[in-house]
């Protein structure tokens, strides 16, 4: 380009010169002339070619240009084609991360509700525990469920073959009181082929995530037990057997009656586990309150067996020394010693009998006490002179260590000297050879009583037991020494109802320690006890 315009500049000033001369007339011939015009045609052919180089040179430069363009664009494709992906990278990218983010809420959610339902099992756990009474245990299921999981929640029983309501629970009291009426308006019987009488029937659970008007309609038996079971507003519900050593006791129904809270799969297992830990519950209940019923039967039939004995025996022996102090005629000698064994017979059955009528007051709880200032070691003495006459029988020392005559405590006289003899007695029955030692002294604000006994011993693992009523260590040897087996449980009644307790150390073939520790002056409460 710059050759062109160059060559175009000299071109037009060799022909300013000429003209300028040819107009100046400095040249005038025809050579002249034609030179000016070769010269022109010169000038114009190099212009030409300086043109046509410089046009050259332009498209060259334009050619690179589009090139450089080209490549440009190319790139720029290049750079949008990359960009396009890395949107669609930063969309995809996008998207995952929402997914992550729903699927960490609903990972949270599952959390909490998870939480939730840990809780409620925890407290079922803990509330259903609490208590061996058979209706608190009942009212307690139904209320477990309200509000946290159910907003209605009742718990249908099977009594004696026949379908109870025994506990309703409800968000809403008024509500509550309605479904109470619904119940009694229209209560269950087992024939349905729906609801709670063909769960309790079948064992299966039912559940019904959204509860629809037409159901209402089919379940209702006329227009008011479908108008009352509208305003119960129910929504979603589960119908859950209540099972407990492979036997349905009944049916847990839970209601929601939020358009928010519909049951699903995972509800219907918590309820499952919620009704599976409340029947067992319950059946511990019932079964603890037929434990106690045939506890109060057998105290019962001991006390009025008892009594009845107690009456002929008393006339036994009262004869008994009538003959032997010869009333009613001379009696001999061998005829007195006949009669002396009749009495010690009688009299071991009459204390066997009383014994037993001890257990039955202090079992029933209707045991009176008397507290009193006690001189300890008159009662040790009275126990061991008590005794003595049956130790010597047996070739046994019985003897009591030196006790402060001084010591004193506040108990009650009677049961104290009671539990001593229950304790020496059963020293000198199982004791064959040695001593049997009595101890009493004064420990902190207590006052021990020790019975040591050389005898036969007592196994680890029988010691726990040896306080239970009517256990003894081995059937065969006990049966031939006799006792009712009561004697060490009445003992420890007795024992615990003075404010104390009774303990025991023992080694096999090597003796054993019976210890009653009473408190030298027992707290106030225990000064007024009375049946
Ligand atoms: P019982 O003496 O009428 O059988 P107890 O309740 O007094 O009933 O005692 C329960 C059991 O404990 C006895 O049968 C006996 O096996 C054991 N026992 C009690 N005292 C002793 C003792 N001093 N030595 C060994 N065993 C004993």
């Amino acid at each position: 380009m710059r050759v062109a315009r160059g060559a175009s500049i000299v071109v037009v000033a060799a022909l300013i010169v000429l003209g300028v001369t040819l107009v100046l007339g400095t040249v005038t011939s025809s050579v002249a002339v034609v030179a000016f015009v070769l010269l022109g045609y010169l000038l114009m052919g190099v212009w030409l070619v300086a043109m046509a180089a410089s046009a050259r040179a332009a498209r060259a430069v334009a050619d690179a240009a589009t090139t450089q363009l080209r490549s440009q664009s190319v790139e720029l494709e290049a750079q949008q084609q990359e960009t396009k992906s890395l949107t669609q990278e930063l969309e995809h990218a996008n998207a995952e991360l929402e997914r992550a983010i729903i699927s960490a809420e609903g990972a949270r959610d599952v959390a909490i509700a998870g939480e939730a339902r840990m809780r409620l099992i925890d407290e079922a756990s803990r509330v259903l525990a609490s208590s061996l009474d058979y209706e608190t245990t009942v009212a307690a299921v139904a209320k477990l469920a309200v509000p946290t999981f159910a907003d209605w929640c009742t718990v249908d029983l099977l009594v004696d073959g026949e379908i109870k309501q025994l506990a309703v629970a409800h968000v809403d009291p008024v509500r509550a009181r309605w479904a109470r009426e619904l119940n009694a308006k229209y209560p269950n019987t087992l024939d349905p082929a729906t609801g709670v009488p063909a769960v309790i029937r079948t064992g299966e659970p039912m559940m019904i995530s959204e509860v629809t008007d037409e159901m209402l309609a089919h379940v209702a038996r006329d227009p008011e037990h479908l108008a009352m079971l509208r305003g119960l507003e129910i929504r979603s519900s589960m119908i859950v057997p209540m099972t407990a050593r492979e036997r349905t006791l009944g049916a847990l129904m839970l209601v929601s009656t939020q358009p928010v809270r519909r049951y699903g799969d995972v509800d219907l297992s918590v309820a499952l586990d919620l009704a599976r830990r409340a029947a067992l519950a319950i059946d511990n209940a019932r079964l603890y309150r037929a434990a106690l019923a045939a506890n109060d039967a057998k105290t019962n039939f001991l006390a009025t067996m008892s009594h009845e004995l107690r009456t002929p025996l008393t006339a036994i022996i009262g004869y008994d020394e009538l003959l032997a102090e010869g009333i009613t005629g001379p009696v001999t000698g061998e005829q007195k010693h006949q009669l002396d064994r009749i009495r010690v017979s009688a009299m071991q059955l009459l204390a066997m009998i009383d014994e037993i009528l001890l257990y039955v007051r202090v079992e029933a709880g209707s045991e009176a006490v008397r507290f009193e200032p006690v001189v300890a070691k008159g009662v040790v003495d009275d126990a061991v002179a008590f005794v003595a006459p049956m130790a010597a029988e047996r070739g046994l020392t019985l003897r009591a260590e030196p006790i402060d005559a001084a010591m004193m405590l506040r108990t009650d006289a009677g049961k104290l000297r009671q539990m001593l003899v229950n304790l020496l007695s059963n020293a000198v029955k199982f004791t064959t050879r040695g001593d049997i030692v009595v101890s009493a002294f004064v420990h902190g604000h207590t006052v021990v009583f020790e019975v040591r006994d050389t005898g036969i011993g007592i196994d680890r693992e029988d010691l726990e037991h040896i306080f239970d009523a009517f256990w003894q260590v081995e059937q065969t040897a006990t049966r031939r020494i006799g006792g009712s087996g009561l004697g060490l449980s009445v003992t420890r009644r007795l024992a615990q109802l003075l404010g104390g307790e009774v303990t025991v150390r023992s080694e096999p073939y090597v003796g054993s320690t019976f210890r009653v520790e009473l408190p030298a002056s027992p707290p106030t409460p225990l000064e007024t006890r009375s049946p």
